[in-house]
C-alpha cells in the first residue's frame, strides 16, 4: 500500500499500516474536530481500505455521525460510516477501492483544485462575472451576478474558516445552481445585485491547520476577526465592500456560510438579537424570523434559531449588529447523516428561499443613518 499526500496541498499525519489497515491516533495534540488532518491518496491492491480513528470525545463529536470522506477526484465523494470498534471512541471505516487510488480525508476537501474547477466550469455566464478581489498581496475570487448599481447588493460569503468544507461546497453548489439554471438566474436577478464568494481564504485550504493562516504565517481565527484593528487582507476587503454597501444604504442579505460538520445533526440558520447596547427592535426581530423561516423552509434537515447573543465575539453578525446596526444572518452545514448531494440541495435552497424574500428595509435601522 502506498500512501501519497500528493493532492491539492493535502495533509497526513503519523499512523500504522498493517495489511489494508490505516490507524491513526487523534487523542493527542492533534485534534480531528477543528482542521484539516486527513487529505492523502493511497494506491493499494487491496479491495477494500480499513481506516480506524482513536479519538477523543470533540473528535468522536464531529465525525462519527458524518464518516470518513473518500473518492477518486474532486467533486465526486462519499461518506463511509464510521462503527464503533469496541474501544471508547474508536471508529472503522471500510472504503471499497477495488484497486487503483482513492484519495480519503476527515472533511469533503476543497482547495485551489476545486475553486479553479469551479472559474472554469462557470466562466462563461452571461449575467454573471468573476471577479479577482486583491488586497495586500492576497486574493480570492468572487462571482458577482448582477448589476452592481443594483438598488440592492446581497453576499453569501464562504470560507472565512477554510476546513468549514461543506458550506464551501454549498458555495459553489449556489454559483453552479445560477450559471446552469435560468429560471433560478431569473428569480435571484430581480432581487438586486449577489455577490458570492466560495473561499475567502484560498491559501488557509486543504493545509493541516487549525485555523487561517495570515500572510506572516501566523495563525487566527478569522471568523471572529471581523472588528480587529488589523484585519487580514481578505476580511479586510470583503468587509470594506459590505460596509460600502451600508453607507450606500443598498446592504441586502448578508449571509456568511459556516459549517460545524457533524457536530449537529441539521444545519442551523441564526441571526442574534442584540450585539453590546444594541437591541433589535421588535419589527427587526419579526422580519428576521421570517427571512430564517423562509430560508429553512427551502433548505432540508435545517432549523432556525434567534439567540439573544452570539456565540463568539468579533464575527460577522456581531460586528455590523455592534458596529453599523445591520442585521445580517449566518446558516451553518451540517454534514451529520448526509452525502454530498445535500450540499447542492442546500445550496439550491437557499437561493429559492432568498428568492422568495422582498423587504429589506429591516436590514438598517429605519431612523437615521446606520453608524
Ligand atoms: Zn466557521
Amino acid at each position: 500500500m502506498n500512501i501519497r499526500t500528493a493532492f491539492d496541498g493535502g495533509c497526513m499525519q503519523p499512523c500504522d499500516i498493517e495489511g489494508n489497515l490505516i490507524r491513526f491516533d487523534f487523542t493527542g495534540p492533534r485534534k480531528v474536530g477543528e482542521g484539516h488532518v486527513f487529505f492523502f491518496e493511497v494506491e493499494t491492491e487491496h479491495p477494500a481500505l480499513r481506516v480506524r480513528l482513536r479519538l477523543d470525545r470533540k473528535g468522536a463529536r464531529h465525525l462519527s455521525a458524518q464518516g470518513v470522506v473518500a473518492g477518486r477526484d474532486f467533486g465526486a465523494y462519499s461518506t463511509y460510516p464510521l462503527e464503533p470498534s469496541g474501544a471508547e471512541f474508536e471508529y472503522e471505516a471500510v472504503i471499497p477501492v477495488s484497486g487503483g487510488v482513492v484519495r480519503v480525508a476527515n472533511r469533503y476537501p476543497y482547495g485551489r483544485d476545486a475553486l479553479d474547477a469551479l472559474l472554469c466550469e462557470t466562466s462563461a455566464c452571461p449575467h454573471g462575472r468573476w471577479r479577482q478581489v486583491r488586497r495586500d498581496g492576497r486574493a480570492f475570487p468572487m462571482f458577482e451576478l448582477g448589476d452592481p448599481d443594483s438598488p440592492l447588493i446581497h453576499y453569501f460569503v464562504a470560507g472565512e474558516d477554510a476546513w468549514e468544507t461543506s458550506s464551501i461546497w454549498t458555495a459553489d453548489a449556489m454559483i453552479r445552481a445560477l450559471h446552469a439554471d435560468a429560471a433560478l438566474r431569473e428569480k435571484v436577478l430581480c432581487k438586486g445585485c449577489c455577490r458570492l464568494v466560495p473561499l475567502l481564504s484560498p491559501y488557509s485550504a486543504t493545509r493541516e491547520s487549525h485555523s487561517y493562516i495570515t500572510p506572516q504565517n501566523e495563525h487566527l481565527y478569522l471568523g471572529a476577526a471581523w472588528g480587529d484593528a488589523k484585519r487580514p487582507p481578505e476580511l479586510a476587503a470583503m468587509s470594506e465592500m459590505i460596509e460600502s454597501s451600508i453607507r450606500e444604504r443598498r446592504l441586502g442579505l448578508v449571509f456568511p456560510l459556516h459549517a460545524y460538520e457533524a457536530a449537529k445533526p441539521y444545519s442551523e440558520l441564526e441571526a442574534i438579537e442584540t450585539s453590546g447596547a444594541r437591541r433589535l427592535s421588535p419589527e427587526r426581530k419579526a422580519w428576521a424570523w421570517r427571512v430564517l423561516e423562509t430560508l429553512a423552509a427551502e433548505v432540508p434537515n435545517s432549523k432556525a434559531v434567534l439567540p439573544e447573543k452570539v456565540w463568539y465575539p468579533g464575527n460577522a453578525r456581531h460586528y455590523l449588529l455592534d458596529r453599523f446596526n445591520a442585521l445580517t444572518f449566518r446558516i451553518e452545514v451540517t454534514t451529520a447523516g448526509v452525502g454530498f448531494d445535500y450540499f447542492r440541495a442546500c445550496g439550491r435552497g437557499l437561493l429559492s428561499g432568498f428568492a422568495q424574500l422582498e423587504d429589506w428595509s429591516q436590514v438598517l435601522p429605519l431612523d437615521g443613518p446606520a453608524s
